[in-house]
C-alpha cells in the first residue's frame, strides 16, 4: 500500500499565495485592504506566539492588521467595549479575540459580542447554526483546513465513511457537519466517536477517513485502522525527547509510524493540519473584505 503524505505545509503555502494575489487585485480594482483586528489579553506564552504567526501571515497576505495588547486583569465590560468599536469599523474585516480568556471574562459572551459578518474564526452561535444547517457562513478554521486538504489532496468523500474522533466544539462537531452536507467536498457519512465509546476501535476500523482530534497521544494505534484508510491527525501534543536540543517533540494523537504502513494517504505532525489553521483565517478574512466591497 503507498504510503503518503499530505503536505499541509505546501498546502497552506498555495493558500496563502492564493490569497494575496487576490487581496492584491482587490486593492488595485475597489481601493479595499482586508483588515484583521487581534485582541490578546494576558500574557500567554503560546497565545502570544499564534497572534505572531498570525500577524506575520496578514503582512504577507497584503492585509492591514491591528494587535490589542490588554493587562491579565481588563474588565469584560472593557473587552466587550473594543470589540463594538471594531465592529462598526469599516476598514476592520475580521476579528479575533485570542482564546483562552483569563477566567473573570465569559468567553461566550466575548464571542457573541463579535458580529457574525466579522466572526472570521467562525464561533459565533449564528455561524455555528448556519454550519448546520447547511447555509454560506464563515467556517472555523481548523475544520475548514482539514476539508481543504481532502479536496487538494484528491481525497473523494462522497458516500465515503467518515469517522471523527473528538466531538470538540472546535474540531470535531464542526468538521463532521462540513463533511455531512449535501455539497461538493463533502457528502460523506459521518460517525463522531468520543471518549463516552466503550471501544472507539469498532468504529475507526469501518472508517475510509478517519479524522482525529482528541489531544491524548497514541489514540489511534495501526491495530485500529483498516487497510488503505485517509488519516487526519488533528493532535499536537509536546512529548518528553531528551535527543532534541528543545527537550522534546510535538506528535499527534495518531501512531503515526504504526498507521502509515496501513493508511494510503496520513497528515504528519507537525506539517499537517497545523498550518492550514492560519491560511484559512487569512481566506475567511479575503472573503469578509471582498462581501463588505462588494455589498457598499
Ligand atoms: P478537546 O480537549 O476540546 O476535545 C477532545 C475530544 O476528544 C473530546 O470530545 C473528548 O471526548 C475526546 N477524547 C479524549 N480522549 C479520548 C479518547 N481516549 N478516546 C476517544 N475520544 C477521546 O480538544 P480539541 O478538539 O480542542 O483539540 C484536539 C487536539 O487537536 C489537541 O491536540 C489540540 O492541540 C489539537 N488542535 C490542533 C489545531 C490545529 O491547528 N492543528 C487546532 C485545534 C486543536 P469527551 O467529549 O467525551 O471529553
Amino acid at each position: 500500500m503507498p504510503n503518503e503524505i499530505i503536505d499541509g505545509k505546501r498546502i497552506a503555502q498555495l493558500i496563502k499565495d492564493e490569497v494575496r494575489e487576490h487581496s492584491a487585485a482587490l486593492r488595485a480594482r475597489r481601493d479595499v485592504v482586508p483588515g484583521l483586528a487581534f485582541m490578546l489579553v494576558g500574557e500567554n506564552p503560546a497565545s502570544q506566539s499564534y497572534v505572531a504567526s498570525k500577524e506575520r501571515a496578514c503582512e504577507y497576505c497584503g492585509f492591514h492588521s491591528t494587535t490589542l495588547r490588554l493587562p491579565l486583569e481588563t474588565s469584560e465590560a472593557e473587552v466587550l467595549g473594543r470589540i463594538d468599536t471594531w465592529n462598526i469599523d469599516p476598514d476592520i474585516h475580521g476579528i479575533l479575540v485570542q482564546l483562552p480568556l483569563p477566567k473573570h471574562i465569559d468567553e461566550d459572551r466575548v464571542i457573541e459580542a463579535i458580529s457574525p459578518r466579522k466572526d472570521v474564526d467562525g464561533f459565533h452561535p449564528i455561524n455555528v447554526g448556519k454550519l448546520v444547517i447547511g447555509q454560506e457562513c464563515f467556517l472555523p478554521c481548523t475544520p475548514a483546513g482539514i476539508q481543504e486538504l481532502l479536496i487538494r489532496s484528491n481525497v473523494a468523500t462522497a458516500g465515503k465513511h467518515v469517522v471523527v474522533v473528538g466531538r470538540s466544539n472546535i474540531v470535531g462537531k464542526p468538521i463532521a457537519n462540513i463533511l455531512l452536507q449535501k455539497a461538493v467536498g463533502a457528502n460523506a457519512v459521518v460517525t463522531v466517536t468520543h471518549s463516552a465509546a466503550p471501544d472507539i476501535a469498532v468504529y475507526t476500523r469501518q472508517a475510509d477517513i478517519l479524522i482525529v482530534a482528541t489531544g491524548r497521544v497514541n489514540t489511534v494505534t495501526a491495530d485500529m485502522v483498516k487497510e488503505g484508510v485517509v488519516v487526519i491527525d488533528v493532535g499536537i501534543n509536546r512529548i518528553e525527547d531528551a535527543d532534541t536540543a528543545k527537550g522534546y517533540r510535538i506528535v499527534g494523537d495518531v501512531d503515526y509510524e504504526g498507521v502509515r504502513q496501513k493508511s494510503s494517504l496520513i497528515t504528519p505532525v507537525p506539517g499537517g493540519v497545523g498550518p492550514m489553521t492560519i491560511a484559512m483565517l487569512m481566506k475567511n478574512t479575503y472573503q469578509s473584505a471582498l462581501r463588505s466591497a462588494t455589498q457598499r
